[in-house]
């Protein structure tokens, strides 16, 4: 089958198998990708409209012990600038998002052997004590983290997100998947979780009902084979369990980091997005990352498949340590999607359209 029978195959409502996938990734005709990406998105999102979240990314602590390959972001305990976030910092920076008229915290960091299970309990609840009328979200941790904080705080996975989740935790990041298969993650993060283990941690965050989105970090050391498995294993999952909000592929920033090596262009970024668009046909959105690749590809992507813009974030600090430091205001999302010919509006993090109003603020 040639790469146009594969889309084709994908337009007429039949799920895309792994050797689909590998002839649409041999292909480098954008345009015909677009068309699969492009129609899948109209048909699950049918409206002209482009989605986006005010939020605010907090890393409330640097010290990890993980030593991830392509991460710039950690300090290995005991370092000199390794930090962990005050509650009161915490608050604050909340505040600052909240009078820009942002309400997801995007909470995320290292893996701190000091900050057990009460530690996040506390800080959750003072979090939704301060600013739980004021709507704000906590979209936090990541599957790493939380199997390290059940690990070190000597409870199962399942009480622990539970208590997370009791204390005020709303949703978890799909970060970390980077590729599901082990080969690739014992070459780049010998020492963080499985593939299975990752899954199995969000089969986990869904059945105690934490939705979570998913992410995909390609062109570090991954092959095209490893990234149609990446797919196939998270639209496995979401067979299983609904679970996936929406799913945001991003590529390797290679700046700062022990691995090293190139950035992937925009062409490979374009491709996958279409691609993962036709390959998951059961999870509803498809984020597109102006954080990694700037407005104007995140512009065009939307031709490609994703149908929501993200976070304001209004700082950012892992990616950015990696030497990719694209910020973008509330007024520049918008004027983004608007020239691209869709509408932009405003989401909570489960995707619920909220009603406009003007912002002034800026990230
Ligand atoms: S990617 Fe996450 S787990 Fe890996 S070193 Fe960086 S902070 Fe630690």
């Amino acid at each position: 089958m040639d790469a146009g029978a594969v889309v084709q195959k994908a337009l007429d409502g039949v799920r895309l198998t792994a050797d689909d996938l590998l002839v649409l990734w041999s292909c480098n005709d954008l345009t015909l990708l677009a068309q699969g990406g492009d129609a899948i998105r109209r048909r699950k999102n049918p409206d002209r409209r482009v989605t986006y979240i005010i939020g605010r990314n907090i890393n409330y602590t640097n010290v990890c012990w993980v030593r991830c390959s392509f991460c710039a972001f950690y300090r290995v305990p005991g370092s000199h600038d390794g930090y962990v976030l005050s509650t009161e910092e915490i608050l604050r920076k909340i505040q600052e998002m909240v009078d820009l008229e942002g309400i997801e915290v995007l909470l995320q960091g290292g893996l701190n052997p000091r900050l057990r299970i009460e530690w996040f309990e506390e800080l959750f609840r003072s979090v939704k004590d301060v600013f739980g009328t004021r709507g704000v979200l906590l979209h936090a941790l990541s599957p790493a983290e939380v199997r390290y904080l059940a690990r070190i705080s000597r409870i199962s996975l399942e009480e622990c997100l539970v208590r997370l989740r009791e204390a005020g935790m709303d949703s978890m990041p799909g970060g970390g998947a980077e590729i599901l298969t082990d080969r690739v993650r014992n070459a780049i993060s010998p020492l963080k979780d499985t593939a299975s283990e990752w899954l199995d941690c969000m089969r986990t965050a869904h059945a105690v009902g934490m939705p979570t989105t998913v992410t995909m970090m390609y062109g570090s050391v991954d092959t095209v084979e490893d990234r149609v498995e990446h797919l196939v294993r998270v639209r496995s999952l979401q067979d299983e369990t609904g679970g996936f909000t929406a799913f945001i592929p991003w590529s390797y920033q290679p700046d700062g980091t022990e691995l090293g090596g190139h950035r992937a262009g925009a062409h490979e970024y374009l491709k996958t997005v279409a691609i993962s668009r036709m390959a998951l046909d059961n999870i509803p959105h498809v984020q597109a990352s102006w954080v990694t690749q700037g407005p104007r590809i995140a512009q065009i992507s939307l031709d490609y498949g994703c149908d929501d813009f993200g976070s304001t974030m209004m700082e950012e600090n892992v990616v950015s340590a990696a030497g990719c430091t694209f910020a973008l205001s509330v007024e520049e999302i918008e004027r983004v999607i608007r020239a691209a010919g869709y509408e932009p509006r405003r989401r909570t993090t489960q995707y619920h359209l909220i009603e406009r109003t003007e912002v002034g603020g800026s990230c």
